[in-house]
């Protein structure tokens, strides 16, 4: 008879148990996305950047103006503060002020781009940054060129320790991206998508501006083959933008990035944007089926828009924490800090704090292209709280006396963009909401007219 051991088969069953939960807990890693810094150098001084007559000049910035420095080096320590040790940062771009290119040069643009780069190699110190070029940072504004310039040369010379492959250093001195391996094997496919931005003139008439399309589809074929995940960021998003109901890529090149990120979707993990300057998300749907998140964060500058037929909204700073599995990618969570820019300037000391958490204020159980669909669904029935929620967390939590309303037709066209990336669909759900609503204005007049006729006949 063998004499069985129970210790020893105690001390087995405990190390297969924490092997087996080990695969079941989620190796969770954090990233920070921030966008959009606009850096004015001559705020209190020319105003380059203000839409407005400027006279009170708060230290940390002005609703009219893009950031002072103040608010630049404010916005990275914070950042520092709330979470120092993540797995990297997502910076996206457009790190240069709203003005004229009278004002700007590549020396002005690349030292601004010096300026913020140094500045967070200096408070993060070995954190890989994955930085992308946003509209305003060519010059002349938005002319991006689809192949070799100066000022590609001069970035990747402040890049260098974030870019380090030679082949990927090639694809940047051609084209402005990128593809970089994280510390823990996700791809991250660093795009110029101001290649495709509708109001770069040296592009539109191109099929495929520096070999960009033809480059990720490559590296998208490539991660299935090798079972990687992949997240892809970039400045100006795909999709359609809900205040211009048009997409802000030229209409061929939107309809080709929605056919690759839909052709891919297995493998993409997430897709992060910047540009809008608002909170913002679109969900890509393969059949019905909700497939991959856009996330768009909200900018650091305050800057409001204004032409003379329209002003923008006004809007806090804002930086954007994420939270994913490390082994699949999965988007746990995202919290979004803001500074609360009146109390900053009033106190003489920067006031940021949590603005919302992604799962727990929205009711979510992460940020799955499942869940965020599920969010997008509640937030089209009318008088959902969800819906009031994002339309503050959109223009990060001004003053309610400051916020625009948003009324039926603004509604039908943010809820559309939620779910339709492309031109043609967009249009079809932006007719049907409407249609829908001035159907039910015509039922309630209906009614109305009927209780009138009722009482004048009646009394
Ligand atoms: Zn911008
Ligand atoms: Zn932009």
């Amino acid at each position: 008879m063998v004499a069985i051991n129970w210790f020893r088969c105690v001390g087995l069953c405990c190390v297969l148990l924490v092997i087996s939960w080990s695969g079941c807990v989620a190796d969770e890693g954090w990233f920070w996305h921030v966008t959009d810094f606009h850096y004015d150098f001559s705020y209190t001084d020319l105003d380059l950047s203000c839409n407005d007559d400027v006279t009170n000049h708060g230290e940390y910035g002005n609703y009219w103006c893009d950031a002072p420095w103040r608010l630049v080096e404010s916005s990275v320590e914070a950042m520092k503060r709330f979470k120092p040790d993540v797995d990297f940062i997502l910076w996206t771009g457009d790190s240069v002020l709203h003005t004229g290119d009278e004002h700007l040069s590549i020396d002005i643009n690349d030292g601004i781009l010096s300026n913020i780069t140094n500045l967070l190699v200096e408070k993060f110190k070995s954190t890989p940054v994955y930085a992308t070029f946003g509209n305003h940072d060519y010059y002349p504004d938005a002319q991006f060129p689809p192949s070799n310039n100066e000022l590609y040369n001069r970035t990747l010379e402040n890049w260098l320790t974030w870019i380090t492959d030679e082949g990927e250093k090639e694809n940047f001195l051609k084209g402005g991206y990128y593809s970089v391996v994280t510390a823990h094997g996700i791809r991250v496919l660093a795009l110029n998508t101001n290649l495709y931005y509708t109001s770069d003139k040296l592009t539109g008439n191109l099929i495929d501006p520096a070999g960009q399309f033809a480059w990720l589809e490559t590296l998208l074929a490539d991660a299935v083959t090798r079972k990687e995940k992949v997240l892809i960021t970039g400045h100006v998003p795909p999709g359609m933008v809900d205040t211009m109901s048009k997409s802000w890529m030229y209409d061929h090149f939107n309809t080709k990035m929605n056919e690759i990120i839909r052709k891919y979707s297995d493998v993409i993990i997430g897709l992060h944007f910047g540009h809008e300057h608002m909170d913002n998300f679109r969900v890509y749907t393969k059949s019905d089926t909700p497939v991959v998140t856009m996330f768009l964060a909200p900018s650091v500058t305050p800057w409001r828009y204004k032409i003379p037929s329209k002003t923008g909204a006004a809007h806090n700073p804002a930086i954007r924490l994420v939270q994913y599995d490390r082994q699949t990618g999965r988007h746990l969570n995202m919290i979004t800090y803001y500074m609360d820019l009146p109390a900053s300037n009033a106190q003489g000391i920067p006031q940021w704090a949590e603005e919302y958490n992604a799962t727990r204020d929205y009711n979510i159980d992460d940020l799955s292209p499942n869940s965020m669909n599920k969010l997008a669904l509640r937030m089209s029935s009318s008088n959902s709280l969800e819906f009031n929620n994002y339309w503050k967390w959109r223009v990060v939590n001004v003053q309610d006396a400051m916020m625009e309303e948003c009324g039926e037709a603004c509604k039908a066209n943010v809820v559309c963009q939620f779910h339709h990336v492309d031109q043609s669909t967009y249009d079809a759900c932006v007719l049907k909401a409407v249609g829908k609503s001035s159907c039910l204005l015509q039922s309630l007049v209906t009614v109305l007219i009927s209780v009138l006729t009722c009482l004048a006949t009646y009394t």
